[in-house]
């Protein structure tokens, strides 16, 4: 099996009718990156920084010299940063010793990710400066977490470049263009927005994660059983449908890189949608790719027809478990 692993990775994840599908990998360590390349990915679809926030609070130097490790180790192919996504399930004592109230004190929802950078611009300044200048290293993007209005991302793209200009007049040499700025649609409201937040968004990442648990008001850590949370339930299958019809409208960039994007099946049903862009876990790599190799849009857009008709989520579940090529 390995050998045939190894013949894979050299392979495109292409489509029998000869369509590329983009297959990037999810990371946090530096330590992942020679997995990645064994996997064959074709870049970081998504970079978790909350690791680096998990000691002391990482100066523009510390967080720099990481960043620059995985957009050199990545040899010129694009590395999506997520800047720090704390709050829900993440960061959780930081967050109270920033004086936040959390889950027990019932506040589960109201701080977190890029509302939570908003009302500290400071560590969100940091982070911009150290990821524009990593980004000299290699094709780099930058990714907003936990979105839900249009007016976070243009304060969020205020920041950043205003961060640009403070580099610049400190002899950092960027390029006029910055390297793009998109967002993560994680809550239904992104979701359902999506036509109006691409006015400030250059690219889209679809978290199924985050998507599912405030969806259905489930929670993600999986105290109950996966088949009350999971991605394949027909409210999650329209929200990911508007967001992917959203931005193929305006020409933007969309990839999913929540658990979902892991299940080689699933991955026939999102082409079907019209995703053509997946990041997952460097593990799941090679099943996803040997999946793609063996679809055509036809069977991808058959599958999507089913699914769009069921009315259940378990029959949901059942029908994309059974799905054969
Ligand atoms: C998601 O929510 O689906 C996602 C990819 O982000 P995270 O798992 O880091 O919350
Ligand atoms: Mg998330």
């Amino acid at each position: 099996l390995r050998r045939g692993f190894g013949r894979l990775r050299r392979l495109p994840a292409r489509l029998t009718d000869g369509e590329d599908i983009e297959l990037l990998a999810n990371v946090e360590l530096t330590t992942e990156l020679p997995p990645v390349h064994q996997s064959g990915a074709q870049g970081i679809g998504l970079l978790r920084s909350e690791f680096l926030f998990e000691g002391d609070m990482p100066d523009e130097e510390e967080q720099y010299e990481t960043y620059a490790i995985f957009v050199r180790g990545m040899e010129n192919h694009p590395v999506t940063i997520r800047v720090l996504d704390w709050g829900g399930d993440k960061g959780i004592d930081r967050l109270r010793a920033l004086g936040y109230g959390m889950p027990e004190d019932g506040q589960m929802l109201s701080m977190r990710g890029l509302r939570l950078l908003l009302s500290h611009p400071d560590i969100l300044e940091t982070q911009f400066a150290a990821i524009l200048r990593a980004s000299l290293h290699g094709p780099v993007r930058v990714l907003l977490p936990m979105v839900t209005a249009l007016s976070e991302i243009r304060e969020a793209r205020e920041i950043y470049e205003k961060v640009a200009r403070r580099l610049r007049r400190r002899g950092i040499k960027l390029p006029t263009k910055l390297p793009p700025l998109g967002i993560m649609i994680e809550t239904p409201a992104a979701a359902m927005t999506a036509d109006i937040l691409v006015h400030q968004a250059e690219f889209l990442a679809i978290g199924t994660n985050d998507l599912t648990m405030y969806t259905l008001a489930v929670d993600r850590s999986g105290a109950l059983d996966s088949n009350v949370y999971s991605a394949l339930h027909p409210a999650i299958l329209r929200l990911i449908g508007t967001t992917a019809n959203a931005a193929l409208r305006s020409h933007r960039p969309v990839c999913v890189c929540g658990e979902l994007a892991s299940d080689p099946r699933a991955v026939a049903l999102l082409i079907g949608l019209g995703l053509r862009s997946f990041s997952m876990t460097a593990s799941a790599l090679p099943l996803v790719k040997q999946m793609v190799r063996s679809l055509s849009l036809e069977t991808c857009d058959m599958l999507r027809r089913q699914a769009m008709l069921v009315d259940d989520p378990s029959e949901l579940q059942k029908l994309v478990a059974n799905f054969q090529t």
